[in-house]
């Protein structure tokens, strides 16, 4: 499985619909202070699930929509989508390709799709258990979360690799069916 794209509209400084291609291997994002590199990151983290403004350098989970430049107008809604390949069927789905969209309003409706259809929150989330890609994943690592992995409870770093040898997907499910 692999990233083998990214589309973005509205989301942060991305104010033109953009898509991102990548490839199987390492792609580097490189550009000027404040060109937007960071924001690329953002926008993979909120499509996966973030629901933290904080983590997405906001105040409000409103702040991902482009809020206008003197030369272009604020728009209404935030859109990014995600494109999975998953010829290896790390995801635990029957399709080759598997895209991940989320879109948000400045009235805070919100909607996420799974290869076109919408779908919730859980879905996503659940798609990603065990994979290391998730919101809580290990393969995003922001600035200073390397320090805080290494200085954290045990019980946090347990976390990590409760998710690396693929045990999430049961937890969740077991504390599910001890809450019911
Ligand atoms: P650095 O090299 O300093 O880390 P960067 O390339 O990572 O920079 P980002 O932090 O990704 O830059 O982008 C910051 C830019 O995004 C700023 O110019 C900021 O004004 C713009 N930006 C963030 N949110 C929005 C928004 N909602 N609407 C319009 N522009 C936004
Ligand atoms: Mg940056």
């Amino acid at each position: 499985m692999y990233l083998k794209s990214i589309e973005l509209y509205g989301f942060k400084s991305f104010a033109h619909k953009m898509k991102f291609e990548f490839h199987n291997g390492i792609t580097g994002i490189v550009g000027p202070n404040g060109s937007g590199k960071s924001n690329v990151a953002d926008a993979v983290r909120w499509v996966l699930g973030e629901q933290s403004a904080k983590q997405l350098r906001g105040a409000s989970m409103q702040d991902v929509i482009f809020a206008g430049t003197e030369a272009r107008k604020p728009l209404s809604y935030a859109y990014v989508a995600l494109t999975m390949d998953n010829s290896d069927h790390v995801l635990p789905v029957d399709y080759e390709e598997v895209t991940i969209a989320r879109r948000v309003y400045r009235s805070g409706e919100s909607e996420y799709l799974l290869n076109g259809t919408p779908c919730r929150l859980k879905d996503v989330s659940e798609l990603f258990y065990d994979t290391g890609v998730g919101k809580e994943g290990y393969s995003i690592i922001g600035q200073g979360q390397i320090e805080k992995i290494l200085s954290g409870k045990p019980e946090d770093r347990r976390e990590l690799f409760d998710e690396a040898v693929g045990i999430v997907k049961y937890k969740k499910r077991k504390a599910a069916s001890v809450k019911k």
